[in-house]
């Protein structure tokens, strides 16, 4: 099975940033013959009750479908275990017991990109191993083989970026982010990736975390995010800007298509009527400066 998806955390309404995402997922996969399917991402701390059934359905009143089941991540820990204890077993993995901190002031490689991990755990003896799990729990690391890797995206063509020891299950036992992404993406059939623009630069660890493990890397398109007046990533304090928000402000599920798709150069009032004039190479390159409204009274409690 081929799909697409989108992936969103429950961690409160979706904005119309995330919204404009969601349909240009949907048109890519519907587009191209795919599935379409919606992931959860809840390992991270930050869920709100109701949060996901309210994405739904506010997926489901822009005029997006999807094929079931919604998968939940943090209904799959076993998964992940099982795959992290397969590359335990491989010695592809090293334990690491950095805090942020150290990562931060280590001296790193000449060449060593900002930010990455400097290797500081990578040749520990089993005796210093041993003595640091006394003092915390160990975070496991992927063992890399290669400080960079390229990934073909639609929008942005074959973009190389770094690669570090990326963290597979954190120091508290929760996967990463990026392993479960790369774990749930192959269980599911998903060889398309559409996303915000602003995880282009992660798309090169995982697609190199997904050959490791053995699966084809997906292909990507990395859209341009969506900014306030002021240049910065829209958020929730910039006004009304989920659906319910706008809604209280006159303008409906309706008017907020028409408002993305004119953000995308094209026009209807439901995702339906962009489907058969959707064209990936006609897409806006640069972010949608979006100006919201004044927020109303109509906030959801
Ligand atoms: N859950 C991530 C987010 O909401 C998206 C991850 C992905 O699409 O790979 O930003």
């Amino acid at each position: 099975m081929n799909a697409g998806r989108f992936a969103p955390s429950p961690s409160g309404d979706l904005h119309i940033g995330n919204l404009r995402t969601a349909v240009l997922a949907w048109l890519f996969a519907r587009s191209t013959g795919r599935d379409f399917l919606i992931r959860m991402e809840d390992l991270d701390g930050r869920t709100r009750p109701g949060s996901a059934e309210r994405q739904l359905a506010d997926l489901a009143a822009i005029g997006l479908d999807w094929e079931q089941p919604v998968v939940v991540q943090s209904g799959r820990r076993d998964v992940y275990r099982t795959v992290v204890d397969s590359l335990v077993a491989d010695g592809a993995t090293f334990e690491c017991f950095c805090t942020r901190r150290e990562i931060q002031e280590a001296p790193t490689a000449p060449h060593a990109p900002p930010g990455a991990y400097p290797g500081t755990c990578r040749e520990l003896t089993t005796r210093q191993r041993e003595e640091r799990r006394e003092q915390r729990p160990a975070a496991i690391r992927l063992r890399a083989e290669t400080s960079e890797f390229t990934v073909h995206d639609v929008l942005h063509g074959d973009y190389t970026g770094d690669v570090d020891d990326v963290v597979l299950v954190r120091g508290d036992g929760t996967p990463a982010y990026n392993l479960a992404v790369v774990v749930d993406d192959h269980a599911a059939g998903i060889d398309q990736v559409v996303r915000g623009d602003d995880l282009l630069s992660s798309a090169p660890r995982q697609a190199y975390l997904a050959t490791r493990l053995g699966y084809t890397p997906p292909l990507y398109a990395h859209v341009p995010m969506v900014l306030n007046a002021d240049g910065v990533r829209l958020s929730k304090r910039d006004g009304a800007v989920t659906l319910e928000d706008l809604q209280g402000v006159g303008a409906g599920p309706d008017a907020v298509v028409g408002m993305i798709a004119e953000s995308l150069r094209m026009s209807g009032t439901t995702a339906a009527d962009l489907l058969p004039r959707f064209d990936p190479a006609a897409l806006p390159r640069e972010p949608w400066i979006f100006t919201p409204p004044p927020a109303g009274d109509a906030h959801r409690p």
